[in-house]
């Protein structure tokens, strides 16, 4: 009560914001007669003219006035449009970065011009986005005259343009498109590999048409590009395990009979040396076997006693004589699984040369030392060579995190299967970790192991929610005729104010009390006698329902009742405008989901005024009011005749789910008769609650979509600035140096332990971590050795990898060879960065299924997101330079056919709004073992197929 008395004295909040941009409008009008008298070649001159005024330093909010002036003039000769004065308003929030709140049919689409045209002089570009394809077209063909007029350039962004049409689009003043093409084109953009086939420039000005649509309705689901999961090497797992399956056999059958072989000597000979050298053998094959945990459990002096001997066995240098007899050795405190000669013999049977990986170097000197050789025939040995080498140590590779899968990991321990994934068990809390995986191909040899296969058909390749999206413009504003109640998230999402425009004329709609009937039958019988009154008047009547179901169902009723109709459901959108545009003529009835035809105006027919206009049903209260609002301004529009009119039913879902104890107890004090309607005021307090209550809920959902999007998005800005930067040009070569010292002393680190005496490094796991990181096999003698220190051992590897990159650099020629170093970096980033968006999927869906106790599942997302972050930066140097040492020729058309085959399985989605394409394949399918049709030459599966 004392508010509205305030109100009147003060003028509310929005009054005063109202009557702060007066003034501005008044200086336009101002100046109407001067730019009225100029010729039209004059009012063109315009522009340039103030161009030059900016590039002099003019401000924009000081060449407003007039611009807004010229713009008004030029859409009065080229439109036959003069903006009204409250669209002058408008333009001037959005100019401000504001939400202009505008009734429906006020012109919003014109109101935009004013302001488009403005900040477009600046000539950053200035999108105006809308709901979908149909709209950016006609808006851009309506408004495009206009802007055409005074010099300016226009281009659309819809679905289906190639790369070349979208930069004319987007390099146009002024750019009309969808949100999920602007969304869509900046995830695109960062998984392009050249910087000339990008689209977008730097985001600038966007004006959103329908902005609560945009921003909060369609908000609540990201925009996802994705892709066929790739299984690099799925095979080799495949191929391996049954190996390891049948080495894993005899160990057992072997240890067994050692085992037992043990248990007599200690029965015979009491705790006699035999029986522990046999025992550490179980050991040794085997840290876990069950048997010897047994007894170690009632002999608790027997482990002391196998590790003193295995001190001693190991610096007598004896250990390979225990571990002769063995299929294979695990040592489970440094993480070590290796075939024997034994276990290599029963793996490969007789071949084993075939399979050891061979000495690289000496194989090279010998093709080298040949002068039967060509320089070419040397070429492709060498290249033989290497590619036997690198393809042989892979499967070594395999093998071993397979042995460790087999032997060290066991399942409901340190992990479960859980709907066909592995899930890691966290050790110290005994909690699932589910989006937790292992790395380096453990993850695959346990899955292998288990028979899982990573579940999705499809993975993430890139995403991006709206609101972050859009907060990435320097400017950002939007429209729409309901956005009022929706002010506080705009405020705290977006930071975005929303201002309340007055109509340009006196609304006058009659909106009715809301009208409730006991059951939805009742209510819809209500709703058709309805209609057939309005229809005997020959008044128009447009019904809104809330699914395409209800739209259907009520159609049959009317066909029914022999009452024609037209029948929308938000997917055919041009042809839908075309029907709602005539929802305004005399007797016609049009039933409409909510979205249906939304940003056509509605035009009253003959003789409609004076049957009362257009009448709005409404067939159930949508959870939020915003979207009733939406329909009942469907009709009143620009002083009009209209009025509208909800119908509900107690099995509405909203009051059936919100609507609570209260909404009941309501119903029975004020008793109910069948068939009977009641409208009161408490009822209609009582669906306002429950809708504030939905609201609210909703908002929370997209709040915390966006927390947790957040933490993405700091990630992908990170990656994305990268990806950037590796494409801008410049050398990556210091870079890469940068990233390859890192390797040499994270290696010397992790073999070479300052507080280890170099003489018990591990020389062997030293050489073969050089050898995995560069290909390279590590010259240095023990005597060397054993007067190095860690940081001295970093600088020798970094000396010899450095002289193996800069033969490649000279092998490939220096400027190809900076392009060879792009591609690797950027496939590297762009292949772990989707690996890890996949991992953060699952670890937000994990992260709700762990019990936390009294921690925010938000702030353990973003620790461990922060952890899985930082192992993707510390894998993609490794990878990249790990790549970069094996490559060996890259052909830019082989290249270009992988990245086209790549693009051909993309999908795009948002949501389930039906704008997920199907994945296409545009050729044949081509068999996996047939020649590439790339040309290559290479088997498909070796090629494009990988
Ligand atoms: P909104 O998007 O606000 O619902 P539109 O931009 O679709 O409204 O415009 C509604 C109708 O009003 C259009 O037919 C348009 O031609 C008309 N209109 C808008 N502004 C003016 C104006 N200043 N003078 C005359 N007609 C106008
Ligand atoms: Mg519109």
């Amino acid at each position: 009560m004392i508010g509205s008395v305030l109100k009147k004295v003060f003028g509310s909040k929005n009054e005063r914001e109202l009557n702060k941009l007066r003034p501005i409008v008044e200086q336009i009008n101002a100046l109407e007669p001067q730019v009225q008298a100029l010729s039209d070649d004059q009012l063109k001159a315009k522009t340039p003219a103030f161009r030059e005024q900016i590039d002099q330093g003019a401000t924009l909010d000081e060449i407003l006035p007039e611009a807004f002036a010229v713009v008004r003039e030029a859409s009065v000769r080229a439109l036959s449009m003069r903006h009204f004065d409250v669209q002058l308003i408008g333009g001037i929030a959005l100019h401000q970065g504001k939400i202009a709140e505008m009734k429906t049919g006020e012109g919003k689409t014109l109101a935009a011009t004013l302001p488009a045209y403005l900040n477009a002089l600046a000539g950053h570009g200035v999108h105006v986005v809308t709901v979908n394809d149909y709209l950016a077209t006609r808006d851009t063909e309506w408004m495009g005259v206009l802007y055409r007029f005074l010099g300016l350039t226009v281009g659309t962004i819809v679905h289906g343009l190639d790369d070349r049409q979208r930069q004319d689009a987007y390099h146009a003043d002024i750019t009309y498109g969808t949100n999920n093409e602007f969304g869509f084109d900046y995830l695109r953009d960062n998984m392009k590999f050249s910087p000339e086939s990008m689209v977008q420039r730097e985001p600038h000005y966007a004006i959103v048409d329908e902005v609560d649509s945009i921003l909060i309705d369609e908000a609540r689901t990201p925009l996802i590009i994705s892709g066929p999961v790739e299984h690099s090497s799925d095979e080799l797992y495949e191929e391996m395990r049954p190996k390891v399956i049948k080495l894993r056999q005899h160990q057992d059958r072997f240890l067994r009979e050692i085992f037992d072989e043990a248990l007599e000597k200690l029965e015979r000979e009491g705790d006699g040396e035999a029986a522990l050298e046999l025992l550490l053998k179980v050991q040794r094959g085997d840290p876990k076997n069950a048997s010897l945990l047994d007894l170690i459990a009632k002999q608790p002096a027997l482990k002391k006693r196998l590790e003193r001997l295995e001190g001693q066995l190991s610096t007598q240098k004896l250990l390979p004589q225990i571990d002769q007899a063995l299929f294979c050795v695990i040592e489970e405190n440094h993480n070590i699984a290796e075939l024997t000669e034994k276990g290599l013999r029963l793996i490969y049977g007789g071949h084993v040369d075939d399979y050891i990986v061979p000495d690289l170097d000496e194989e090279l000197e010998k093709i080298e030392a040949d002068d039967r050789l060509t320089t070419t025939e040397k070429r492709a040995q060498r290249q033989k060579a290497e590619a036997f080498h690198r393809e042989a140590s892979e499967r070594f590779h395999v093998t071993r995190q397979l042995i460790k899968a087999y032997w060290l990991f066991n399942k409901d321990v340190q992990y479960v299967v859980k709907d066909g994934q592995v899930v890691i068990v966290d050790e110290f809390t005994g909690r699932m970790m589910p989006g937790r995986r292992w790395s380096d191909g453990l993850h695959q040899a346990v899955e292998a192991k288990e028979g899982v296969k990573v579940a999705e058909e499809n993975q993430t390749l890139a995403t991006v929610t709206f609101q972050n999206y859009f907060r990435m413009y320097e400017k950002l504003a939007g429209m729409t005729g309901t956005a009022d109640t929706e002010a506080a998230e705009f405020k705290k999402i977006y930071d975005l104010d929303v201002i309340v425009m007055p109509t340009n004329e006196p609304m006058i709609r009659v909106d009715y009390p809301d009208v409730i009937y006991k059951t939805e039958a009742e209510k819809f019988r209500a709703v058709v006698e309805e209609i057939k009154e309005l229809h005997k008047k020959g008044q128009p009547a447009l019904v809104g329902t809330i699914s395409v179901d209800k739209s259907e169902k009520l159609s049959s009723m009317l066909s029914k009742a022999k009452i024609k109709h037209e029948v929308l459901n938000a997917k055919h959108h041009e042809r839908e405008a075309e029907i709602v545009a005539q929802a305004g003529q005399r007797g016609l009835v049009t039933i409409s989901t909510n979205m249906a035809g939304r940003g056509t105006d509605i035009v009253l027919g003959e003789g409609v005024k004076e049957v009362g206009g257009l009448h709005i049903i409404g067939t159930e209260r949508h959870e939020s009011r915003r979207v009733d609002n939406q329909l009942r301004g469907r009709a009143g529009r620009q002083g009009d005749e209209g009025s509208s009119r909800f119908y509900l039913s107690l099995e509405d879902d909203l009051l059936r789910i919100f609507g609570g104890e209260r909404m009941s107890s309501i119903m029975e004090r004020l008793g109910m008769e069948e068939g009977e309607p009641i409208a009161h005021g408490m009822i209609s307090k009582a669906i306002e609650n429950a809708q504030r209550k939905v609201e609210a809920h909703n908002f929370e959902i997209r709040k915390q979509l966006l927390e947790y999007d957040d933490v993405m998005n700091k990630q992908r800005e990170v990656i994305y600035k990268q990806r950037r930067e590796a494409l801008s040009g410049e050398s990556l070569r210091p870079t890469i140096e940068e990233m390859m010292q890192e390797r040499c002393q994270g290696i010397a680190h992790t073999f070479a332990d300052e507080n280890v005496p170099p003489e018990e490094w591990d020389v062997k796991g030293l050489r073969d971590a050089v050898y995995r990181q560069f290909l390279l096999r590590l010259r240095i003698d023990r005597n060397t050795m054993d007067e190095l220190t860690g940081e001295r051992l970093a600088e020798l590897i970094f000396e010899s990898a450095m002289k193996v990159y800069e033969e490649k650099e000279m092998d490939f020629g220096a400027d190809q060879f900076r392009g060879v170093e792009r591609m690797v970096v950027l496939q590297v980033v762009d292949n772990l960065w989707k690996e890890h968006l996949l991992a953060m999927d699952h670890l937000k869906e994990g992260i709700g299924l762990r019990g936390y106790g009294q921690q925010n599942p938000l702030v353990v997302y973003k620790r461990e997101g922060f952890d899985m972050f930082m192992d993707m930066i510390e894998r993609i140097k490794e990878e990249a330079i790990r790549f970069l040492f094996r490559i060996q020729v890259v052909r830019p058309e082989e290249m270009a056919a992988k990245e086209k085959a790549r693009q051909e399985k993309i999908s795009y989605s948002h949501g389930g709004d039906g704008v997920k394409a199907p994945v296409r394949r545009k050729e044949k399918k081509v068999g996996r073992n047939a020649p590439c049709p790339c040309g290559s030459g290479k088997k498909y599966k070796k090629c494009c197929g990988k």
